[in-house]
């Protein structure tokens, strides 16, 4: 297969592109490096099926070239991380809603099919734990920032569906809960990779929050298996799939672990929320998927456990520290 892959120089998208160079197929990347980086697909440069164009995707006449080459698309370009989110609100629901806009229009039109990442932020302050795919989602008002982010996915998911209802044009639905691994970034508030910098810089570990409130965290390498996974199946087609781990850690353990693990000795401090976010931030207390139609749509299951992800990202960092080019 030929996929065109938007946002694929980021942290997921650039692990989906190895993946599927691995398994034969062709992958063009189209991103702008607003968050990707280039670095996540140099090792990729020379390869035969691999192609990249750095360009924004709000550019129809390009998107539209790469669609029609493409046998189908996997859609990961988006405004990402929650610092990010509350400090750039307006780009957050720009970018969110009119690429998927745009995507859906061109795709529709030539007849590809479309992959959807969404995210489990869209479940929101619900409580029902484990979260169902048919779950409500549980919002919070509009003067909060973090709340675009789920709502600007959530519309995402709708003109998904709305494609595929109305127009026939086969879409999945996916909903990435914490995603983590190799090449992830700390600057936009992803917890591991910033826990994992501090504590081998000595510096501070940073809980935000009391720190009981608890998150699963996903490898890339199980959650790209799954993307690849679902884009094939038929079954998936006008669905939406949660794709996580169900293995359940505190903020404050998760913390105590990295120190742990990296033999480091920095100490752990708490930093209200207000402070790392903005006044008045909701957090959610727990985020934990139901993998139940997961398994039964492609018998998947994650198979890295916590410690071997803090592993592999504890390893990243150090070479990267070596070889910081
Ligand atoms: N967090 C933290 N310290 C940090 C970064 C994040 O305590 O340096 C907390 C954050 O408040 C949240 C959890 O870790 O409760 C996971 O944050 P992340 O941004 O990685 O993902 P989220 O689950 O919020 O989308």
């Amino acid at each position: 297969m030929n996929y065109l892959i938007t946002g694929g120089a980021g942290f997921v998208g650039s692990h989906l592109a190895d993946t599927l160079l691995a398994q034969g197929h062709r992958v063009t990347v189209l991103d702008d490096l607003s968050t990707g980086s280039m670095s996540n697909i140099a090792h990729l440069r020379e390869h035969p099926r691999f192609r990249y164009v750095i360009e924004n995707m709000l550019n129809p006449p390009l998107l539209a070239e790469l669609v029609d080459e493409a046998d189908a698309v996997f859609h990961l370009a988006a405004a990402v991380g929650v610092k990010l989110i509350v400090e750039s609100p307006v780009r957050t629901l720009e970018t969110n809603i009119r690429c998927t806009e745009l995507l859906l229009a061109v795709a529709a039109k030539k007849g590809r099919k479309v992959l959807l990442t969404s995210t489990s932020e869209v479940y929101g302050k619900s409580t029902a734990i484990p979260f169902r795919e048919d779950g409500d989602l549980v919002m919070g008002c509009t003067t909060r920032g973090r709340w675009s982010y789920a709502c600007s996915k959530a519309i995402d998911e709708f003109l998904a569906i709305a494609y595929w209802r109305e127009k026939q044009l086969p879409t999945v639905v996916v909903r990435l809960f914490n995603t983590v691994g190799p090449r992830q970034t700390g600057r936009y508030g992803m917890v591991i990779p910033n826990f994992v910098r501090q504590a081998l810089a000595g510096e501070p570990i940073t809980v935000y929050g009391d720190g009981l409130q608890s998150r699963c965290f996903t490898h890339v390498s199980d959650s790209v298996r799954a993307l690849a996974g679902l884009m094939e199946a038929e079954a998936a087609v006008g669905e939406v799939h949660n794709i996580g781990s169900t293995q359940e850690i505190s903020i404050l353990g998760l913390a105590e672990r990295v120190r742990e693990m990296t033999e480091s000795k920095s100490e752990i401090v708490y930093v209200p929320y207000a402070v790392a976010y903005e006044e008045n931030f909701e957090d959610m207390p727990r985020r934990v998927p139901c993998l139940d139609k997961i398994r039964r749509t492609i018998g998947w299951e994650p198979e890295v456990n916590l410690d071997e992800i803090l592993d592999s990202v504890i390893q990243f960092r150090q070479s990267r520290m070596l070889n910081p080019a």
